[in-house]
């Protein structure tokens, strides 16, 4: 008896294309309400599908074009390296299909190495994560804010998040972004954005991650869909093994995962070893945060719950820090000029400036003012409601 063999690559192909399709259906169904949509992209592998997909259904003829389509590409200024020059790639190959990238950035105060070595607030952590927020969802709401205020209407916002097909046919959008596979940032753009102004549409929700790889590896970067560089894009995540290695993106160190796992997984391509000085980061963020780097409430003269709270980094670990920091991103340099490949700028002069200049203001962040002892200063204990014991090894 015949057995009758499955083709997988004609299966494979069939499920892109359905994926493709009920992209292209949710476009019709919702899009067509709005007249000026936007795009949220972080050059990570879901919002970078996301950005080549609309814009070769727009060229194609699949959805018919808005009257607008802003594309934000939302730059914290901390991105991978790989990733940094895929979007600047795919930036230029987006405007050759008519379209303008615009960089969204926070205000040099609160970019991530400003706000932490200038003004002096700590890295963040699971428990004071303030940087998503400035660094991303806030930079992005202001220009969705400017968009509307121009266009005059509600605006769509386009989103990358994305759930697999179980989830979306559960109608479950979970908005974790430390979660391996996940890009820092498109969960909270899918559910922060003010609804007065915009309304979001996560038109890949439904798109599996081999789906995501597929595209980006051997569908977009082909004329007919395209013609884009996005393979560059599963350096950063892997080369081929991208899909099995399934990492998280976002800020290089990001203080709120344990492991690098994109950096380490860049690092053994030998192409992009000489990277290797950025794993000193992540070590310095958490350096930073011991109590002798930073300040500490005495709770004498202080209201609240938390009297002797921990703050602000001191002066000194502010220099330290951002010494070794510049140190990280000169021995990159040293031998990216030598190996002629990519240079990294974590800290740019306008940054040094910014941040040189907080120090001889000694700006300090607000209900601080530099003369609080260390953290690291035993001290009698005071409770909330006022009660001191004395600390008996003092
Ligand atoms: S990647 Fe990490 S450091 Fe960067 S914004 Fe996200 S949580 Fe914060």
């Amino acid at each position: 008896m015949k057995t009758e063999q499955i083709n997988i690559f004609a299966t494979s192909r069939m499920q892109m294309n359905e994926s493709i399709e009920l992209t292209i259906q949710s476009l019709l169904a919702y899009g067509t309400r709005y007249d000026h949509w936007c795009m949220a992209w972080s050059g990570g592998k879901d919002s970078s599908t996301l950005v080549t997909l609309v814009i070769w259904l727009i060229k194609s003829g699949k959805i018919p074009a808005p009257k607008s389509l802003s594309i934000f590409y939302s730059d914290t200024r901390q991105e991978l390296t790989p990733l940094q020059l895929a979007v600047d790639t795919i930036s230029e190959e987006i405007e050759e299909h008519g379209y303008r990238v615009h960089a969204v950035m926070a205000p040099i105060e609160k970019r991530f190495l400003c706000y932490i070595l200038g003004r002096g607030v700590p890295p963040p952590s699971n428990r004071f994560r303030w940087c998503t927020g400035a660094l991303k969802v806030y930079p992005m709401e202001e220009r969705i804010i400017e968009l509307h205020a121009e266009k005059g209407e509600k605006i769509l916002m386009l989103t990358g998040v994305r759930q697999g097909e179980s989830a979306a046919r559960d109608g479950r959008i979970i908005q974790s972004c430390s979660k391996d596979g996940a890009e820092c940032g498109q969960g909270w753009f899918q559910t922060s954005m003010p609804d007065a102004i915009c309304d979001t549409l996560a038109p890949i929700l439904h798109w599996r991650v081999c789906h995501v790889w597929e595209w980006l590896k051997h569908w977009a970067p082909l004329p007919e869909y395209g013609d884009f560089s996005t393979e560059i894009i599963a350096d950063a995540y892997g080369g081929d093994e991208a899909e099995e290695k399934n990492a998280r993106t976002g800020c290089i160190g990001c203080p709120l995962v344990d492991k690098d796992q994109s950096l380490d997984i860049l690092l053994t391509n030998p192409k992009w070893q000489y990277l290797q000085p950025l794993k000193e980061l992540k070590p310095i963020y958490r350096w930073m945060r011991e109590p002798a780097n930073r300040l500490r409430k005495t709770g004498l003269d202080e209201g609240g719950k938390n009297k002797q709270r921990m703050g602000p980094l001191t002066m000194i670990a502010r220099e330290t820090a951002f010494n070794q920091i510049i140190s990280i991103q000169e021995r990159i340099n040293e031998s990216a000029s030598r190996l002629k490949m990519p240079l990294v700028c974590l800290i740019n002069a306008e940054e040094e400036a910014h941040i040189r200049h907080c120090w001889s203001i000694n700006q300090w962040p607000d209900g601080w003012d530099g003369d609080e002892p260390t953290g690291d200063v035993i001290m009698d204990k005071i409770y909330s409601d006022g009660t001191i014991f004395p600390d008996l090894f003092k």
